[in-house]
């Protein structure tokens, strides 16, 4: 590991092990806080094994495999895309448009076209296995909300580096036979993700019109502001939608927070939700705390 002034950690959303100890080795390597995210992160839009992220994603109700994805970097920068077919590596496009755009975030064939226009790669996204559980779907097409769909979802990122720097990104293919054109928490600064380089980072995962109504991800930012530990600050974000919506036992809600001096936290509703952590060159899953036991 290279010398550094501080030590570099990334945390991210469930137990994507492979995802984080990318992250991990290239913040190891000298690399910043946001590209770290964006290579970690890559890992799980890539693995077609993978139904909720990225290429293999799980289709909406009419078969078009849509992604959304944001990041946000240690100055308050912040790029997101919304609605992509097509393209795989979502959050470096989000990227792209935080560098290269005047803009926060471009939609559906915006997005597309400069996606094209930036060089990156145009492929098909609805694989054989996804293919496969959408004409099972079919057969009933009920929609209803799955908690902890095969104990992974959205993969929320946060890294800070050797500079002490913390960004983070996120990246989704959203609720899966969800409606045409419907967009989740993940692309939405300060809902799925945000970013103060002062205070800390959160990310969330899980049902993201919940997510959206309280703002979690600022929300979590703003309670470490005001002196909250992460993991004080997750649960007390968790603590807001069970308290507004009766309904709560029925979807899951999940954060994964850390702070400047490089503390962690995470909290969710309903059981089975995991963080990855990075710390010392060492890559371990905490299971984490939930309000429901069972
Ligand atoms: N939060 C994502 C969304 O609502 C999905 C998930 O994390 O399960 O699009």
């Amino acid at each position: 590991m290279k010398s550094m002034k501080y030590d570099p950690i990334a945390i991210c959303t469930w137990g994507f092990v492979s995802a984080n100890a990318a992250a991990g080795k290239a913040l190891a390597s000298g690399m910043t806080a946001l590209d770290a995210a964006i290579v970690g992160v890559a890992v799980e839009e890539e693995d077609i094994r993978n139904t909720t992220v990225g290429k293999g994603g799980a289709p909406d109700r009419e078969g078009n495999v849509t992604l959304d994805a944001s990041v946000m970097d240690q100055y308050g920068n912040c790029g997101a895309v919304v609605c992509v077919e097509n393209y795989t590596n979502v959050a470096a496009l989000a990227k792209k448009v935080m560098t290269e755009t005047p803009h926060v975030m471009l939609a559906g064939e915006g997005a597309q076209e400069f996606a094209e226009k930036q060089g990156f790669k145009k492929e098909e996204l609805f694989t054989e296995n996804s293919k496969k559980e959408y004409r099972e779907w079919l057969k009933t097409a009920e929609y209803k909300p799955i908690i902890n769909i095969e104990n992974h979802d959205t993969i929320g990122m946060i890294c800070r580096d050797g500079n002490g720097d913390i960004s983070g990104a996120c990246t989704t293919s959203g609720l899966s036979y969800k409606m045409k054109g419907r967009v989740g928490d993940s692309p939405i600064i300060g809902a799925g993700l945000f970013i103060d380089n002062e205070v800390g980072g959160a990310a969330a995962t899980g049902m993201g019109e919940e997510i959206m109504k309280s703002v979690g991800s600022f929300l979590i930012v703003e309670l470490m502001r005001n002196g909250m530990s992460p993991q004080d600050a997750c649960e007390e974000a968790v603590m807001r939608t069970i308290r507004k919506n009766p309904g709560f036992k029925d979807f899951q809600v999940a954060y994964v927070a850390m702070n400047k001096k490089g503390e962690t936290g995470s909290y969710c509703i309903h059981k089975g939700f995991a963080m990855m952590e990075y710390r010392d060159g060492v890559n371990s899953r905490i299971d984490t705390a939930s309000y429901l036991k069972d």
